[in-house]
């Protein structure tokens, strides 16, 4: 199995009901601003090449963002400041995301996220996440040759994502590693001697931004450091 038909499957699942519930809702609702868009509302698959050496994992798709338009980080003001972070770093073939067709592509780079649908006040339970964690799981599985080098967007993303590296044959070091921001983690897979070096970011969230918890030179400063680690 691909990746892309892994995506295939994943759109259409229907496991968790809040999720569910929560993601048409919206897309019925709409807000103001979005009226003539027809919501995506389903789950949203990650974006980017298979072969990508630098995986950045977020926490979930918001309701009138990626959840409106079917990619991940498309239509929110988390997207905004990434992708112009990514175009800036050169992996990103243009510093905007507006909606799925609008053509831009990433090199080098792919992007999911601990949940695939969005979550209501952007806050999955950990009874979603751990879920979801089995998409996550087979993504990895299928991204070939698989990444060298992750970006973990917030402690949520962090706190899904070390389990299944764990069960996927990388050893972590203990105490397992808590999250936070620039921090680096290298895990090795000691079958094959492969290394993994796992990077911390807090969220580039509405929110984060807005109270300068995360800066947009933070952000730059720890993609750069995933990008060089990566190779890209
Ligand atoms: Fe399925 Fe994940 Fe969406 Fe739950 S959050 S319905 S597991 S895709």
């Amino acid at each position: 199995r691909t990746v892309t038909e892994l995506d295939a499957h994943l759109i259409d699942c229907r496991a968790c009901p809040r999720l569910v519930a929560w993601r048409e809702e919206v897309a019925t609702v709409k807000r103001p601003g979005f009226r003539d868009w027809e919501y995506w509302a389903r789950p949203v698959p990650g974006f980017g090449p298979a072969d990508a050496p630098v995986l950045l994992v977020g926490l979930a798709p918001a309701a009138n963002g990626g959840n409106r338009t079917g990619r991940m980080f498309t239509g929110d003001p988390s997207g905004d400041l990434l992708f112009a972070t990514l175009h800036e770093l050169g992996v990103a073939s243009q510093p905007t995301s507006i909606d799925r067709g609008d053509g831009l592509e990433l090199c080098g780079v792919r992007i999911t996220a601990a949940v695939h649908c969005a979550p209501p006040d952007n806050r999955p339970t950990t009874a979603e996440r751990d879920r979801c964690r089995t998409w996550l799981a087979r993504e990895l599985e299928l991204l070939d040759p698989g990444p060298v080098a992750v970006g973990v967007l917030g402690g949520f993303a962090w706190q899904a994502l070390l389990p299944v590296l764990a069960a996927t044959g990388w050893r972590l070091p203990a105490p397992r590693p808590t999250f936070g921001h620039g921090m680096e983690v290298i895990l090795t897979q000691p079958l094959s001697g492969r290394q993994l070096r796992v990077f911390g970011s807090y969220h580039p969230s509405r929110r984060n931004i807005s109270t300068r918890i995360v800066t947009p030179a933070m952000l730059r400063e720890v993609l750069r450091r995933v990008l060089v680690a990566g190779g890209v």
